[in-house]
């Protein structure tokens, strides 16, 4: 097993900044970053296994979005805007086909790493994507670890393999309509203090989104806070 090292998921930034600017600068920091297991943290595996196996299902919705939506533009240019689809299912298919495309190059990828044989061809577009997603959840523990972009920090042009996923995932959801609000806790962060406390649908973690301090905790370590704030509150009140 490789040496740990810190998670390269976006709830890190706050850490990697601060790197930087210690390296840059000398300029101290006391953040200490989520380390991977031993690349990606816990949190990161599960969401990415998570968000592969929801695609099937909101591909399918995307699909249903395209037999529904709106008649496309009338014809003539006068106030049709550039952006307009040409036909009324054109935004959902090139999501599908970016969706798609994305997974099956993924699965590629990995069999050539990996000299599997190749991928067979010539299932219809639905078969071929619960191959991928089957394949992809089979391999998704060495893809995470092993993979070559698998350190890469995630960001929407990273080929690590739990950012593309993520991509995906998001731009579905959204697409589909069905991103939802993150919770947001009304409570002073444990680290930075302000009010920037969150926690994503479905999420098991409390994420503080300040971008400088991104603190993650544990449904056991918020309430230990909560606790904490409200015995220093109940001897301020006692005073
Ligand atoms: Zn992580
Ligand atoms: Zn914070």
């Amino acid at each position: 097993m490789p040496i740990p090292i810190p998670c390269p998921g976006a709830h890190n930034s706050a850490w990697r900044r601060a790197e930087q600017l210690r390296a840059e600068d000398g300029i101290p920091h006391d953040i200490t970053p989520v380390f991977g297991q031993p690349v990606h943290c816990t949190r990161c595996c599960a969401r990415t296994r998570a968000e592969l196996l929801a695609l099937p299902e909101l591909l399918a919705a995307v699909w249903l979005e395209a037999l529904h939506s709106s008649p496309g533009p009338k014809t003539g240019t006068i106030g049709r805007s550039p952006a307009s689809p040409r036909w009324p299912g054109e935004p959902s298919r090139l999501l599908t086909d970016h969706i798609v495309g994305g997974l099956l190059t993924l699965e590629d990828d990995i069999r050539s790493l990996r000299r599997l044989r190749p991928r067979p061809t010539g299932p219809s577009e639905g078969a071929a994507v619960t191959e991928a997603v089957r394949f992809l959840s089979t391999h998704l523990d060495w893809a995470l670890i092993e993979h070559p972009a698998a350190d890469e920090t995630h960001d929407r042009l990273s080929a690590n393999p739990a950012a593309q996923i993520h991509a995906w995932h998001t731009a579905a959801q959204q697409f589909t309509g069905r991103d939802t609000r993150p919770v947001h806790h009304r409570v002073p962060c444990p680290r930075c203090e302000l009010l920037t406390l969150y926690r994503d649908d479905g999420d098991t973690y409390i994420e503080c989104r300040n971008i400088t301090c991104g603190v993650l905790l544990t449904t056991e370590e918020y309430a230990a806070h909560i606790q904490h704030l409200a015995a220093e509150y109940r001897q301020i009140t006692a005073a």
